[in-house]
């Protein structure tokens, strides 16, 4: 007899873990099937915590040996990289073993074993030591998230040649790291590696770094990274790769095609993106459709074109983010439930964890131009902000941008210390439907770094009063 569920959630990410948590809250029987033994998928095993853990340490580091002294703090300073791996190994690992904890309180049953689906309502779950167990379901909710793009004529051996995974574990400071892909993970990663010590060269396709950001704080955003150390070859494709006496020859070429140029490095990091990963999962057999870029389809609220056969996170289209997984998570278990959930992917924040950080939330100045919609902006430094001049963190700027007429708060973009907390607010903002003026209006403690958040709301009208 095989076993009945409510629901069967293939994938123990922040898609997975979270829709069998909600499903188990409105009472129904799920199961969450995951492979890798560690629930809590890419983002708690080798994707946001671990890289966070070492973004954390990585600049205490930076700053105990190079800004402590400035501030009357003498200290000797000295790496010890297999302690501040255990550091990150250790959270990840209290981590995971609290994602199984709250599948457990929900009485969401966690499976371990690989998944594939035989025929709608049926998932076939195939344990390490061969088991083969069958269970069955009114919903399946695919929750597969997403691997490493390769790289074309690039092998990835996570030694030499890594992707974010093999950066998150190397066992010494690379001399020189070149990073293919100037997105979000290659500047953690490369941020990472560049303060324990390494050169980090970053090679972009495009002739910015990290897509999809507002371009003005893009821009200041490299200003800024640049007079840390890195460098950046903007413009730029890497055409080959080849080992030699162990180091790494790197071949590139102008984007637009024209005369090669080789690079020296110790290490290689493949940060290009990521891709839907549906492999060996039985879609084909059920009929699920993908779309051109092999991502599951489907509808607004997550059901694909085959009845009872759901689809979230990584997998589906949208943006890579362990929250927007969940915000899918949360929707479709209570679309499950007969209830109306629903995702507002205007109001879904993006962070950069580097220092600054940089974090956004809602349109960009090109988005709004390239839908003709008009609109009226705020700013405000931290350098004219209190709280950024007493922890001495006064890089970088707010940017708010309304409707001209509604002055409906449209963007938020934030790059400064603490960017990724504050942009919460804006989050909220956005949801609610503010305006410029209900932040501007909203009392923000002082002193505080969201103080800024405030001036820069005032700005929209022109009443910036702390500049
Ligand atoms: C280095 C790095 C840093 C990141 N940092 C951030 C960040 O700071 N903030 C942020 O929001 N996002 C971050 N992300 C992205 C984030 O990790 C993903 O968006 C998120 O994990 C997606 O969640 P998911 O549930 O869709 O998929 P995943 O987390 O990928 O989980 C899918 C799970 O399904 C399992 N699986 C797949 N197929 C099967 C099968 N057939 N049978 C059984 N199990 C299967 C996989 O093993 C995996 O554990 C980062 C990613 C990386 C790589």
């Amino acid at each position: 007899m095989a076993d009945q569920f409510d629901a069967v959630v293939i994938g123990g990410g922040p898609g997975g873990y979270n829709a069998a948590i909600r499903l188990g809250q409105l009472g129904l029987k799920a199961a969450c099937i995951d492979r890798r033994g560690a629930f809590g998928g890419t983002c708690l095993n080798i994707g946001c915590i671990p890289s966070k853990a070492l973004l954390h340490t990585s600049h205490l580091f930076e700053e105990a040996s190079k800004d402590f002294a400035k501030l009357g703090i003498k200290a000797e300073v000295s790496l010890d990289l297999p302690a501040m791996m255990g550091h990150k190994d250790k959270v990840v690992g209290e981590l995971t073993k609290g994602v199984e904890f709250l599948l457990r309180k929900n009485k969401a049953e966690a499976v371990v074993g690989d998944a594939r689906i035989v025929s709608p309502g049926k998932v076939e779950v195939k344990a390490k030591d061969g088991n083969v167990r069958t269970l069955e379901t009114k919903n399946i909710i695919v929750a597969t998230g997403s691997d490493v793009s390769p790289l074309p004529g690039v092998s990835i051996d996570e030694q030499q040649i890594v992707s974010s995974t093999g950066a998150l574990a190397l066992k010494s400071v690379p001399k020189r790291m070149l990073v293919v892909g100037g997105g979000y993970i290659g500047l953690e990663l490369g941020s990472v590696w560049r303060r324990l010590g390494s050169e980090v060269t970053v090679v972009e396709f495009l002739d910015r770094i990290t897509p999809g950001l507002d371009g003005e704080i893009a821009k200041q955003f490299q200003r800024i990274l640049t007079r840390q150390g890195m460098k950046f070859q903007l413009s730029t494709k890497v055409v080959g790769v080849e080992k030699k006496k162990g180091a790494l020859l790197v071949t590139v070429e102008p984007a637009a095609g024209g005369e090669k140029q080789t690079l020296e490095t110790d290490i290689m990091l493949v940060s290009i993106g990521r891709r839907p990963f549906v492999d060996q999962l039985g879609l084909d057999k059920v009929g699920v459709a993908l779309d051109a870029r092999g991502r599951v389809t489907t509808d607004a609220h997550f059901a694909t074109n085959t009845a009872g056969i759901w689809a979230i996170g990584d997998c589906r289209e949208g943006p890579m983010l362990a929250h927007k997984a969940e915000d899918e998570a949360v929707a479709c278990a209570e679309r499950i439930a007969g209830k109306a959930g629903h995702v507002n992917y205007d109001a879904i924040p993006a962070v950069v964890y580097t220092a600054p950080e940089v974090a956004s939330v809602g349109k960009t100045e090109e988005e709004l131009k390239a839908a003709a919609v008009a609109y009226k902006i705020g700013k405000f430094p931290f350098t004219a902000n209190a709280r950024a001049k007493t922890i001495a963190a006064t890089e970088g700027f707010v940017k708010i941008i309304a409707d001209a007429k509604s002055d409906r708060v449209l963007g938020v973009h934030i790059m400064g210390a603490e960017a990724g907390n504050m942009i919460a607010e804006a989050a909220l903002a956005i949801e609610f439907g503010a305006s410029s003026e209900d932040i501007g209006r909203t009392s923000h403690a002082h002193p505080t770094l969201s103080e800024a958040v405030r001036q820069a709301a005032m700005g929209v009208e022109g009443w910036t009063m702390q500049m």
